[in-house]
């Protein structure tokens, strides 16, 4: 026989999934009548308008009047609260420090960026990213928002349940407790992931949510890591670090990496190996895509070697997750699209036909996915449990 508390604790579940539920399809939709909710979500109209109720008291949701064309009553549509509160994303790269606010649709209201340079120090670069997280907060509030939590994109392995960036190989910092600093500094939840995952949550949420279900970020630079979204959830592994790709054995002869062991995917196909390759020893790629737009040879060839290597790795993925999309990005973007139709030729020639027949390889259309994911990092973490959330608004 079920006892009091755990049918207590059922309907608490039940309640938190109905919400969430809830929230995600006004998200997805954009409008929805009541009705229309319950129906779509198998819900009682009972359930689902008590739960509407409460979201509109804590203001997360709005009620707009819309009317048919002809006569008759106006009706009601529910949507997202855009003024429901605002989220602020964070990203430290080796070049830029980048944050943005977005509302509580995802919109991105506001952004800045200032450029660090390598080597430079780690009080300093984490002083700077303060600064403009202040600045963020302080326009959101200005704007009569309330402030939902702080999300904060890194190169490296990151521990996104502690919140701890254990270690950036480019930035060479280790074990910075991020989200202890910051929460108690700012006062409000903070976030922290990796910059492939924060990618993979930006560009599924602003370029590809209806599609992407099962896809990996290629965040491809000095470095190189996969955001791996695996039934529209991040997928972080047991301790937090999946998706480190670049360090996949992909040659028994390759070269060292520096990881310290060697043949790493990184390798072969990051802008360490584009200077091994090219012979080019400062690799400034909006030089070297003018190049190969003009059809430098030696470059065509160095790129195409690159393909070859990134679309083995990536058929490797295809096959492992059944993947339906493959973006590609990070700092190698500007020389991507050189290298797509010889990346996606490989795949199709060697994934196994079956998990590959859907798969989309594509180069990401921005620079700033990875900001962009950041501050969903909040705003998803609300959808998944709005509960805590409305409890203190209402
Ligand atoms: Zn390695």
């Amino acid at each position: 026989m079920q006892r009091v508390n755990d049918k207590k604790a059922d309907q608490a579940t039940v309640r938190r999934l109905n919400m969430s539920a809830i929230l995600k399809l006004l998200r997805e939709r954009g409008t929805l009548a009541r009705a229309d909710l319950a129906k779509e979500l198998g819900m009682t109209r009972n359930t689902a308008s008590n739960i509407v109720t409460d979201l509109l008291q804590a203001g997360l949701v709005v009620e707009t009047e819309f009317r048919r064309a002809g006569a008759g009553r106006p009706g009601l549509l529910l949507e997202l609260a855009p003024n429901g509160g605002f989220a602020v994303g964070a990203e430290i790269d080796i070049s830029r420090i980048i944050v943005v606010a977005a509302d509580f649709n995802g919109k991105i209201l506001w952004e800045q960026a200032v450029p660090i340079t390598r080597g430079q120090p780690q009080d300093q670069c984490i002083n700077i990213t303060e600064q403009l997280v202040d600045d963020a907060l302080t326009w959101g509030r200005g704007e009569g928002l309330r402030p939902l939590g702080i999300g904060l994109g890194l190169a490296g392995l990151v521990d996104s349940e502690n919140g701890v960036l254990t270690y950036a190989p480019t930035l060479k910092w280790s074990d910075v407790p991020f989200k202890t600093l910051w929460e108690n500094r700012f006062e409000i939840p903070v976030f922290v992931d990796n910059e492939a995952n924060t990618s993979a949550l930006g560009y599924q949420t602003y370029s590809d949510r209806s599609k992407a279900r099962n896809l990996a970020y290629l965040s491809i630079g000095v470095g190189m890591a996969a955001g791996l979204m695996l039934e529209e959830q991040l997928f972080h592994g047991s301790s937090g670090y999946a998706g480190q790709a670049g360090h996949m054995k992909i040659r028994t002869d390759g070269v060292a990496c520096s990881c310290g062991d060697h043949g790493c995917w990184v390798t072969e196909v990051g802008i360490n190996a584009l200077a091994r390759k090219s012979g080019i020893e400062k690799i400034d790629l909006a030089a070297v895509s003018g190049l190969l737009r003009n059809g430098d040879e030696k470059l065509c060839a160095v790129t195409d070697e690159m393909a070859e290597m990134l679309g083995l790795g990536i058929a490797n993925l295809v096959n492992l997750f059944n993947l339906d999309t493959v973006v590609l990005g990070g700092a190698i973007r500007p020389i991507l699209p050189f290298m797509l139709e010889k990346t996606r030729a490989v795949v199709d020639a060697r994934a196994l036909k079956h998990p590959r027949a859907n798969v989309r390889i594509k180069v990401s259309g921005r620079d700033n996915d990875s900001v962009f994911g950041a501050a969903c990092l909040v705003l998803d973490a609300i959808m998944n449990d709005p509960v805590p959330l409305v409890r203190s608004l209402i």
